[in-house]
């Protein structure tokens, strides 16, 4: 089977906002970058934007690293491209980064940007939503939005509101790629409009949140 088969399908039956539509889309963005950055190895950005959630928390894939290097090393990759892939998973998401930035290859900077990217603009909204429903996070309340977040402190219950001012009105400033941060621009301002748009809506019904 080969390795794109094997992760779409286990993604299939994923419910937070992290199935095959949001694979299919960071596959996309990554493309598209990709076309801008010349020098990076197309193959290899292509494998971490594949594997890029196996280690997700949230998520809980029952896969080991064992097993994704048996899966990569059966499709010809080499130990150090292996163990490459597997830093970068491991150390690509936002809530890794928050205590500390760690530095990523120019294909691992090419899949973050592509994941993140998807995490903003109008099915960053939906995802948002979508996510917090699936866990039951209350849409909006009067608690503020945190700042200067541990990686324990952003797993903790929120409202889907903050999660704007926890994650997604920061991505725009951390995109990597000349084209990332051009694809950013028009998905922020978007969201800046929606949230306005939301908060306004909330406090002309039950005051300030
Ligand atoms: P990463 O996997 O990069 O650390 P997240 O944990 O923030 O990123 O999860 C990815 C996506 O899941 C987010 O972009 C968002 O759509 C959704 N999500 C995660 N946590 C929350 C939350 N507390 N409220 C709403 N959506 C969330």
């Amino acid at each position: 089977m080969s390795i794109k088969d094997f992760i779409y399908q286990l993604h299939q039956s994923e419910t937070t906002g992290h199935a095959l539509d949001h694979l299919e889309r960071v596959e996309k963005f990554a493309l598209s970058i990709l076309e801008t950055e010349p020098t990076a190895n197309h193959e290899l950005t292509m494998v971490i934007v594949l594997l890029h959630e196996m280690f997700d928390d949230k998520l809980g894939f029952d896969i080991s690293e064992d097993e994704v290097r048996d899966l990569l090393s059966n499709h010809d990759f080499e130990t150090k491209e292996i163990e490459t892939i597997l830093y970068t998973i491991n150390h690509m998401s936002y809530s890794k980064n928050l205590e500390k930035r760690y530095p990523l290859s120019l294909e691992g900077q090419i899949a973050q940007d592509a994941d993140r990217l998807d995490a903003i603009g109008a099915l960053g909204i939906a995802r948002a939503f979508y996510y917090g429903g699936a866990v039951g996070h209350p849409l909006y309340s009067n608690e503020k939005a945190r700042t200067e977040l541990s990686g324990t402190d952003y797993r903790q219950n929120n409202t889907c509101i903050n999660h704007f001012y926890e994650k997604l009105f920061n991505i725009k400033a951390l995109m990597n790629t000349q084209k990332g941060i051009e694809l950013a621009q028009e998905k922020h301002a978007f969201m800046v409009q929606f949230v306005q748009q939301f908060e306004s809506e909330v406090s002309q019904t039950f005051g300030e949140i």
